[in-house]
């Protein structure tokens, strides 16, 4: 689950981890109330969605008046935000951050990611931070720092003083970022989180650091222990098939390909992607239904896969072992009556009530085709999808 930056920063506030002073505002006649707050006559103004890149789409903007502060709130709310990392429609802004402005010196990337291959946290920073961190992590990754962190010895001292060399800080600054590595690490842990970034950590005026921007992603396996932070949860961020099927308990991820899939069991739903991959096709989503799955339910995820213009072609792979074959069967067929369907379904139907499932399928009046081979149904839904 995504947070929106002014979340993020509330929660950089709890820890102690320097930020600016902000408001947030969710209408034009709110601002000249909530803005008397801050202590400044210079602002910014920063849309608040789920995606970065807003700097250069005109997402953040630095103000001199109440008023231009007002016409920006008035422009943005309502509208969508498209940048480099949403897709062509944007999301969706129903609030901004006001912040002071800040006088920047230096703009610099602080960001902590789990990693897989060291078994650990790892904390990134760069002296090259801004808007352009992507192309420097792709033409200079020798300037992006790393260090991995041991959860169960903690934080060392040493980690955070080999990062603030790569940062070339002052011997001021080295002490306030061993402050917010410490605290930010502890924020993740503390927290479950999956991703934090700031990007822009500046150094500003004054040679302090501050954290202009932040992002986190929290780990959604963790949000049952994480009331507060499931409150954050802005539904009109996610996109719409994914929270669709959260709804209905259905682990379905949208993905780019035209060959929609519906699997059970999420190792047999990332095989699938693969023989797709292999087979020439590219997968347009990963679903896996589950084992506790209904007709309801395998109807909304046909529904939901459906629902995917891209879409050309349906490949269905069950392995009937906790889930009854017939049961997902009903439940295409449920589905389709009620949307009905002109694309071409591949069927690999195998294990717990099989054979009561193809009868179903085969006299229903849909257009199904079964293949009990997985890899020439593979082919069989790439070819069709062409
Ligand atoms: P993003 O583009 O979505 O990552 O949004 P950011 O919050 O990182 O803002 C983009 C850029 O706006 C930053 O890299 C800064 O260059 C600029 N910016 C943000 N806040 C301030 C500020 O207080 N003062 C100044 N001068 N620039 C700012
Ligand atoms: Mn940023």
């Amino acid at each position: 689950m995504n947070l929106h930056e002014y979340q993020a920063k509330t929660l950089f506030k709890e820890y102690d981890i320097p930020t600016t002073n902000f408001v947030v505002v969710d209408s034009h006649d709110d601002v000249e109330n909530k803005v008397q707050q801050l202590k400044t006559n210079k602002w910014v103004a920063k849309a608040q969605v789920h995606a970065g890149g807003r700097g250069k789409a005109g997402g953040v903007k630095v103000l001199d008046s109440i008023e231009e502060i007002e016409t920006f709130v008035k422009y943005w709310i309502g509208k969508n935000l498209i940048t480099y990392q949403t897709d062509e429609i944007g999301q969706p802004v129903s609030t901004i951050l006001v912040e002071e402005c800040t006088n920047i010196i230096k703009e610099l990337y602080l960001g902590i990611v789990i990693d897989r291959s060291s078994q650990s946290i790892v904390v990134m920073a760069s002296p090259d931070g801004g808007v352009d961190i992507e192309a420097i992590a792709e033409n200079s990754p020798e300037r992006i720092f790393k260090v991995p962190i041991d959860l169960i010895a903690g934080p060392k001292r040493e980690d955070a003083l080999f990062l603030a060399k790569g940062l070339a800080l002052s011997d001021e600054q080295v002490e306030q970022f061993v402050k917010i590595f410490n605290n930010l690490i502890q924020l993740f842990i503390d927290k479950d989180l999956a991703l934090v970034e700031i990007n822009p950590l500046i150094i500003d005026e004054s040679k302090k650091l501050k954290c202009l921007d932040g992002k986190i992603n929290v780990d959604s396996n963790a949000l049952y222990r994480q009331q507060d932070i499931l409150k954050m949860r802005d539904t009109s961020q996610e996109e719409e098939r994914e929270l669709k099927a959260s709804e209905w308990d259905l682990n379905y991820i949208a993905l780019d390909g035209n060959i929609g899939c519906m699997v059970n069991g999420a190792g047999l739903a990332m095989g699938t992607m693969d023989i797709i991959k292999s087979s020439g096709g590219l997968p347009a989503n990963f679903l896996d239904v589950g084992g506790s799955v209904n007709k309801e339910s395998v109807s909304e995820a046909f529904k939901i896969i459906l629902s995917d213009k891209k879409v050309k072609a349906i490949l269905i792979n069950i392995f009937g072992g906790i889930v009854k074959c017939d049961v997902v069967a009903e439940g295409i067929i449920k589905a389709v009556e009620e949307v009905g369907v002109n694309i071409p379904v591949i069927v690999r139907l195998k294990g717990n009530n099989s054979e009561k499932a193809q009868i179903l399928l085969e006299t229903s009046s849909l257009n199904i085709i079964s293949e009990s081979d997985l890899s020439k149904a593979a082919l069989k839904a790439v070819e069709l999808s062409r």
